[in-house]
């Protein structure tokens, strides 16, 4: 018999990692317990469908929750790191074990501020062929400006620098479990998921969501651990910067060979004290040509640093031959 894609239901994995969350926990599994009925009722998501959450070393009491949870419905799993990896690695631990036992995987946070309701749309999507539905924010309303301002600052960079950057975009998506399984290809240990997967490819969609407030307890990323986050996002992702290295010794020494022109003539003509021109002439052109040889240096190391990651060069969509797989 042939079968669509919506007769086979997906297995549907939701990861989400948290960190202290004591507070949150028990609101959070009651309403994903009460999402994961209703699409298991209507025939959107298989029965074994689980939440994830993964404990990121927490201090307080949300494994012995994770636990409760567990024990009392098994709809509930939980993964416990050994010690607290930072919400990148946390979440990639729960995508690595979902890439192994769904069929696709939704990442949210713990703390309520990803509207669940948005899941609804992304399975839709998904059964329509896409492998990876990214939620989308919306508005920005509720943001003070200054956090309006980074955020928009820091997404134009990352554009610049040649990151493929999904706007207001934060890990709140849908894979595919070959989505999945290519993203467990990058192996790099500085991890910025949103950068890395666009690179994985296939077909991508988004859905728009109204991000809220925490429903309870504090935010785990004060500005100092945001901006690191923002600084590990552009590194990890480019080495352009060391490029403008280059760049800037290329423009000054330009700049310097117009400006000796200048200071030449001034010699000549005897406008100035003796020494200082062969003097200056040295200081512009060799700070210069120094700014150019780091930055070429600085290529080969950003060349090397990158080389490291070993990330895929590709990966296969579709093979049509009678020898390998076909899809
Ligand atoms: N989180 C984590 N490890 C950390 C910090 C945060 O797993 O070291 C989790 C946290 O529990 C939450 C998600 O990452 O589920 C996002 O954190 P938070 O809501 O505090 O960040 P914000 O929304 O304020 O940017
Ligand atoms: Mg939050």
């Amino acid at each position: 018999m042939f079968l669509l894609k919506e007769d086979v239901k997906v297995k549907l994995y939701i990861v989400v990692p948290c960190y202290n969350e004591e507070e949150v926990l028990p609101e959070t599994s009651s309403r994903l317990q009460e999402k994961m009925q209703f699409l298991m009722q209507n025939q959107q998501i298989s029965e074994n469908s689980h939440v994830i959450f993964v404990d990121d070393g927490s201090k307080d009491k949300t494994w012995a929750m994770i636990e409760e949870l567990h024990h009392r419905n098994s709809l509930f799993s939980g993964i416990k790191l050994s010690k607290n990896r930072g919400h990148q690695n946390a979440l990639l631990a729960g995508l690595n074990f979902a890439a192994e036992h769904a069929d696709a995987a939704v990442s949210m946070d713990a703390d309520l501020q990803d509207d669940i309701n948005a899941v609804d749309e992304m399975i839709k999507k998904y059964n329509e062929g896409c492998d990876i539905v990214y939620g989308v924010r919306s508005t920005r309303d509720k943001d003070t400006f200054f956090k309006k301002f980074t955020a928009e600052t820091f997404y134009k960079v990352l554009r610049r620098l040649g990151g493929e950057i999904i706007y207001n975009h934060a890990d709140y998506r849908l894979m595919s479990k070959r989505a999945l399984k290519g993203l467990a290809e990058f192996k790099e240990v500085n991890l910025f998921l949103r950068g890395i997967v666009p690179m994985i490819g296939y077909k991508s969609d988004t859905v728009a969501y109204e991000r809220g407030e925490r429903f309870a307890g504090e935010s785990k990323y004060p500005l100092k651990k945001m901006l690191s986050f923002a600084f590990e996002g552009i590194t990890s992702l480019s080495i352009k910067p060391v490029r403008l290295i280059f760049d800037f010794g290329v423009a000054i020494s330009g700049i310097s060979v117009i400006v000796l022109l200048y200071f030449l003539a001034q010699y000549f003509m005897g406008n100035t004290v003796s020494g200082w021109t062969s003097l200056i002439m040295s200081i512009w052109l060799l700070g210069g040509f120094q700014l150019m040889a780091i930055g070429i240096i600085g290529e080969y190391i950003g060349k090397v640093y990158l080389e490291t990651k070993a990330r895929p060069r590709f990966i296969n969509e579709v093979i049509l031959n009678n020898d390998g797989e076909s899809k």
